[in-house]
């Protein structure tokens, strides 16, 4: 893959640590162009952290530290709109590779 790492940033809003019934991190950004009628709010607005990749990879690590004492592999990426820059998740899953040697679900 060749795509460079931790020049990309975006809004995280927030980061959910769900504990049952499997481990699984829920990641929301923030920001988005369109324009749906059933969005709730603070996903659609600029609201929350700006991140570089490594940044938010750290959030990420240091989250699963102290609510799982270990990395979990389930990640949801959503909004915000993750695809309005289709790079931005191809960094994260580099930087997750490149740091933890594991690919991310
Ligand atoms: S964040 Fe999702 S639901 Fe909200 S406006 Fe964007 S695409 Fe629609």
């Amino acid at each position: 893959m060749s795509v460079e790492r931790g020049t990309m940033f975006r809004k995280v809003a927030f980061l959910t640590c769900q504990v049952g019934p499997h481990s699984k991190v829920k990641i929301n950004l923030s920001g988005c162009n369109f324009d749906c009628k059933y969005c709730f709010a603070v996903a659609k607005k600029e609201v929350g952290r700006t991140l570089s990749v490594d940044g938010l990879l750290n959030l990420f690590a240091e989250s699963c530290s102290s609510v799982y004492g270990n990395l979990v592999n389930d990640v949801q990426l959503t909004g915000g709109e993750p695809t309005e820059d289709p790079g931005h998740w191809d960094r994260i899953r580099l930087g997750w590779w490149q740091s933890y040697g594991e690919e991310v679900v």
